[in-house]
C-alpha cells in the first residue's frame, strides 16, 4: 500500500523488488505513477479505494486491478470505459462483510448478484476484497469472504492489513494489503481506512 508514501519510500519499494503496489485515490495515484510507471517491468497497480462513476476512466487508464467494485452503476462505467479504449478491466468486487453502514461494499447476500451482473458487462470478475469492522475480530469476516468467493468460483481472496494479515492467510488470503508493516506510519492525513 504506497497511498501517501513520498517519492523516495517508492524508490526505495521499487529498488527492493517491490512491484505491486495499492492506493486508495486515483487522483493522488496518478500524481505519484503516471510519469513513473513506464519502464518498470512488471509493475502491478490495484486502486483499493472507493471510486466514483464520474473517475472510471481514469481509474481503467492507470490501474491494471480495480478492488473496490462495489455497486451495478460502477459496473457499468467501468465496462464502458474499458470498451473505448480497448483494455480488459480486471476487478474484485468489494464486501462489506460486516454490514456497516458507513462503510463501501455490496452485502454479504447480494453479492452473487452482482458478480453475475459484473460478468455480463464484460468486466473480468477475478475476486473479493473486504475490510472488517474494526472493532471486531476479523476471522469470521476473512472466512465469510473465502466463503462467498468460493460459491462464485473465484479465486483471489484481498483481505489482511498491518494489523491481521496473518489472520487473513490462515483464512486464505491470495493478496494481503499491508502498508504502515512496511513503510512506516504514514504521514499526514490519512489513516487506514478500516474504519
Ligand atoms: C491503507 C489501507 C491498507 C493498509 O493499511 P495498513 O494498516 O497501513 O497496513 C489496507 N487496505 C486498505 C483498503 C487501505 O486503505
Amino acid at each position: 500500500m504506497s497511498k501517501t508514501q513520498p517519492s523516495e519510500a517508492i524508490e526505495a519499494a521499487l529498488a527492493a523488488g517491490q512491484r505491486v503496489f495499492g492506493e486508495n485515490r486515483v487522483q493522488e495515484a496518478q500524481g505519484r505513477w503516471t510519469d513513473r510507471r513506464d519502464g518498470i517491468e512488471g509493475l502491478e497497480l490495484r486502486l483499493i479505494g472507493p471510486l466514483q462513476s464520474n473517475k472510471a476512466a481514469d481509474a481503467v487508464a492507470l490501474f491494471d486491478i480495480i478492488e473496490t467494485l462495489d455497486r451495478p452503476k460502477l459496473a457499468d462505467a467501468l465496462a464502458a470505459a474499458g470498451l473505448r479504449v480497448g483494455k480488459p478491466v480486471r476487478v474484485l468486487i468489494q464486501v462489506n462483510t460486516g454490514a456497516e453502514p458507513q462503510k463501501a461494499g455490496i452485502l454479504p447476500g447480494e453479492t452473487v448478484e452482482l458478480v453475475e451482473y459484473a460478468r455480463a458487462t464484460g468486466l473480468i470478475v477475478e475476486g473479493l476484497m473486504c475490510i472488517p469492522p474494526a472493532e471486531e475480530s476479523p476471522g469470521p469476516h476473512f472466512a465469510l469472504l473465502h466463503k462467498i468467493a468460493r460459491r462464485c468460483g473465484l479465486e483471489t481472496l484481498s483481505m489482511g492489513m498491518s494489523g491481521d494479515f496473518e489472520t487473513a492467510i490462515r483464512f486464505g488470503a491470495t493478496h494481503v494489503r499491508v502498508g504502515s508493516s512496511l513503510f512506516g506510519e504514514r504521514k499526514g492525513p490519512e489513516t487506514p481506512s478500516r474504519d
